[in-house]
């Protein structure tokens, strides 16, 4: 059993996640991109299956250091919308702040790859930190605040419960959302503690959490999350589709299961972002799309995550279907519509009378 965090190639080679020859190739990788696997990830990779999803997810590949032309350090184009550092503003009723840059994992994947890990921006402190929630104060129409970064949750329960209780202060914020990998990648840290951290004083608190993997839904991550909902929190779900890891249909079925009965509604899937280095995780729109129709076509409706597109260089998020309405949109001059059933058959629907 792995006890402590895996934060460099020599300890995933002492944990059996790494074979030595490889030793030399990942270190390159390290050396650009942070590397942290948590005990309970770590525990979880199978040594034995060189294509384990958990694994890609979470062990630096020699991959990540080719970057190809339409990747950028910032995909989907936050620095453009930040107004003071540690807040982006990019839609009205809604701001992200970003409290920390450091994680419990470091993903493969990560679309904030270049700005969090030890080597990243740092946390928000001090004046910083008053600069973020004056801007939020002088701002009525935030009704809500996303926290994310990095993952809140590394921070000490008494540091996020004196943010959450400022936010909460604030008339117009409403809604606190929690964006993280915590409930799954570190059950452990989800204590009495942190859950008194998490209720916003007479405000509504949400916790998004992010798992791409059924597996990574352990027992003791079920209990976390038990933990989160049982506390009145509501608790939405986010993965990042990505090859090799969730891009097959029992997958994500399997994956979309686990969250409801987690308690967890599915909210987002969604399609990788253009970071550096890590084509070899995403997989097409059309496969997404693909996979979405047939998610929707066998499992409840309570399991149907939106597929969503960042747009590149910050034009904002957008659902990517696939749409039901035949691609005209509209038959003939009457207004009548197509629309494709789950069997794939096109059917008329009549024009309002
Ligand atoms: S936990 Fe989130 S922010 Fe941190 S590395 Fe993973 S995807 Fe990026």
């Amino acid at each position: 059993m792995t006890t402590d965090t895996l934060r460099s190639i020599a300890q995933l080679q002492s944990a059996g996640l790494v074979p030595a020859g490889r030793a030399a190739a990942l270190e390159r990788v390290a050396a650009r991109y942070a590397v942290a696997v948590t005990p309970a990830m770590a525990d979880l990779i199978d040594r034995d299956d060189p294509n384990d999803p958990i694994a890609r997810q979470f062990l630096p590949e020699p991959a990540e250091l080719e970057a190809h032309p339409p990747e950028r350090a910032d995909p989907i184009g936050d620095d453009a919308f930040s107004p003071v550092e540690g807040i982006v503003h990019r839609y009205a009723d809604r701001v992200l702040l970003k409290l920390v840059h450091t994680c419990p994992v470091y993903c493969r994947f990560c679309f904030r790859r270049e700005m969090v890990g030890p080597r990243g921006r740092g946390g928000l402190t001090g004046e910083k930190r008053a600069a973020a929630y004056r801007y939020i104060r002088q701002h009525p129409q935030i009704w809500e605040v996303i926290l994310t970064g990095g993952d809140p949750l590394v921070l000490p329960a008494a540091r996020l419960r004196a943010a959450v209780c400022t936010l909460a202060a604030i008339g117009h914020v409403r809604i606190v959302r929690i964006h993280t990998r915590v409930p799954a990648v570190a059950p452990e840290r989800v204590t009495a503690e942190l859950l008194a951290a998490l209720r916003a004083p007479g405000k509504t608190t949400y916790v998004a959490l992010h798992a791409n993997h059924p597996r990574e839904l352990t027992a003791a991550a079920r209990a976390a999350c038990a933990r989160i909902v049982d506390a009145g929190i509501p608790m939405l779900s986010q993965s990042v589709l990505l090859r090799g890891v969730n891009d097959d249909i029992e997958t994500l079925t399997a994956l979309m299961r686990a969250f409801v009965e987690c308690r967890v509604k599915p909210y987002y899937l969604h399609h990788a972002d253009l970071a550096p280095g890590t084509g070899h995780l995403r997989t097409t729109i059309e496969a997404g799309q693909q996979l979405m129709r047939q998610l929707r076509g066998q499992v409840s409706g309570l399991c149907q995550p939106a597929y969503m597109l960042d747009i590149p260089d910050g034009a904002g998020k957008v659902p990517i279907g696939p749409s039901y309405l035949s691609p005209a949109g509209t038959v003939g001059d009457d207004g009548r519509r197509e629309v494709r059933a789950i069997d794939g058959r096109l059917h008329d629907y009549p024009p309002r009378r």
